[in-house]
């Protein structure tokens, strides 16, 4: 029954860091996958969220089902989150909201919405570069995929330009994915100025936002900071829009599949007919999300002192990326690597986008084990104190030969 299925080749980050893992050279680093390490290349499990696990364990954490919707406390705190606490008490009633598997699970579950029961365009606008899921779980869904510029390449920042008239050009009710902040792969945001341009001109032209939020707080340090453009186009220009939140990163939960999806919606009946909605949809594909990382992510959320904690988790994780970013900046120019650099600074959140050809990518894998996506797109929490130096001189050695 099976035999005309083709052989699909495997994601590419994923083939990547196998690679890297089967690789026995004890110099080998791994800047591919965008999981954060500390400096000592190992996982980090921040301290808020070992006490949140801490304290549901002492509680005879149980394995029931959460309902289908997902954890209430924890969906309300994360939609809190993102609106900022000063305006949620006025958008509350309008949101419809659903926990999900993440953030992929979260964007897949917004889109099978949109489908279900909105009159939006079937037509997803995304950024070029961008999440290389992106594509996939819009097409899967039978959305018209398409791409405009996000990057200028040459000038090493956003493509304002490209960008403007994409919104200028683009058929009213169709969809735009925004990437909310710590744009992935280049580590480009739009300024507050530019959000508010893209904004403006998204409302008159009635196109839809669909935020993904998957670094708020990791990107800045700061939840108001990163949760910037959220706000701006659900509480100032008060628009209609879907959030997709992930806490993969932000709480170091990648595998516990810790995410919430919601939309602003016209009113409060609205809303909650499109909830009903959501949980028909999360019923048919998951019947009930996972619970244990969404306890966690509540009890943080809902404590005033585990939240705090939390905010110096982030500012641990961000400072530590941050430096990795000027000593891996400084130690280019050291070596006299050709080029100029400055974009490694200037760039922010996880990741840094360097601008190397591919037969360079693949010379630092073969020649010198260090790994990084074919575009080279470095995850900056792979370098550390021990092997900073190392892949700068690698870096500018290859680029001088
Ligand atoms: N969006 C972007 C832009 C991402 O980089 C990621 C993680 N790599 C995600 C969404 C979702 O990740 P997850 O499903 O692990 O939350």
């Amino acid at each position: 029954f099976f035999s005309s299925a083709p052989r699909i080749p495997k994601d590419a980050i994923f083939a990547l860091t196998a690679q890297y893992k089967s690789d026995t050279s004890p110099v080998k680093v791994n800047l591919g996958q965008g999981a954060y390490r500390d400096n000592a290349a190992l996982p980090w499990i921040l301290p808020s969220v070992a006490e949140a696990r801490e304290r549901i364990s002492n509680h005879k954490l149980d394995h029931e089902y959460l309902p289908i919707l997902g954890l209430p406390e924890f969906r309300q705190a994360a939609c809190k989150l993102a609106i900022g606490p000063t305006k949620f008490g006025s958008v509350a009633s309008r949101i419809a909201s659903c926990q999900s598997l993440s953030g992929t699970g979260g964007l897949h579950l917004a889109g099978s919405l949109i489908k279900a029961c909105s009159s939006l365009k079937p037509q997803v606008w995304i950024p070029e570069p961008t999440w290389s899921n992106h594509h996939l779980v819009f097409s899967s869904l039978g959305f018209e995929c398409r791409s405009f510029q996000y990057y200028d390449f040459e000038r090493k920042r956003i493509d304002m330009n490209a960008y403007k008239k994409m919104l200028q050009n683009a058929e009213p009710h169709s969809i735009v994915i925004l990437h909310a902040c710590a744009h992935n792969p280049t580590g480009c945001d739009p300024t507050k100025d530019q959000w508010q341009e893209i904004g403006r001109i998204m409302k008159e032209r009635q196109l839809f936002p669909l935020l993904d939020a998957a670094y708020l707080g990791f990107n800045s340090g700061s939840i108001d900071d990163d949760a910037y453009a959220i706000r701006y186009f659900i509480n100032d220009l008060g628009m209609e829009a879907s959030v997709s939140m992930s806490f993969a990163k932000n709480m170091g939960l990648y595998g516990e599949r810790v995410g919430c999806t919601f939309v602003v919606t016209q009113n409060a009946e609205i809303a909650e007919n499109t909830e009903s909605v959501m949980e028909r949809l999360q019923r048919s594909e998951v019947s009930n999300p996972p619970a244990y990382g969404a306890k966690i992510a509540s009890m943080i959320l809902n404590d005033a002192k585990l939240t705090e904690m939390w905010y110096a988790d982030l500012i641990t994780m961000c400072s530590r990326i941050r430096e990795m970013r000027h000593a891996l900046y400084n130690l280019l120019v050291e070596n006299g690597a050709p080029g100029d650099w400055t974009h490694v600074t200037s760039q922010s959140g996880m990741f840094s986008f360097l601008g190397l050809p591919r037969d360079i990518v693949i010379k630092l894998k073969e020649q010198y084990h260090i790994y990084m996506a074919e575009n080279s797109r470095i995850s900056l929490a792979g370098l550390n104190t021990s092997n900073v130096a190392y892949v700068a001189k690698a870096i500018s050695e290859c680029i001088r030969a």
